[in-house]
């Protein structure tokens, strides 16, 4: 996939994905892999962790556990 330009964030870099939040251009330093969105509405939402690892405690999968 080849998309011509700059990165709508740092005009530098050319660009490597696009945001499919806001729809943002970006080079592959402000694109976040794991969530497919720019830096930019990562650092908006800006309560995930580096690693993307759920915190210690919580239920892996956020399943309800049902007792009967
Ligand atoms: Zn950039
Ligand atoms: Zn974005």
């Amino acid at each position: 996939m080849s998309v011509e330009g700059l990165c709508q964030i740092c005009e530098r870099n050319p660009i490597d994905e696009g945001c499919t939040r806001c729809g943002q251009l970006v080079c592959s330093d402000h694109y976040h892999d794991t969530r497919g969105w720019c830096t930019e509405c990562v650092a908006e939402v800006g309560d995930w962790p580096e690693d993307d690892q759920p915190e210690p405690g919580d239920h892996p999968d956020g399943v309800d556990e049902y007792q009967f």
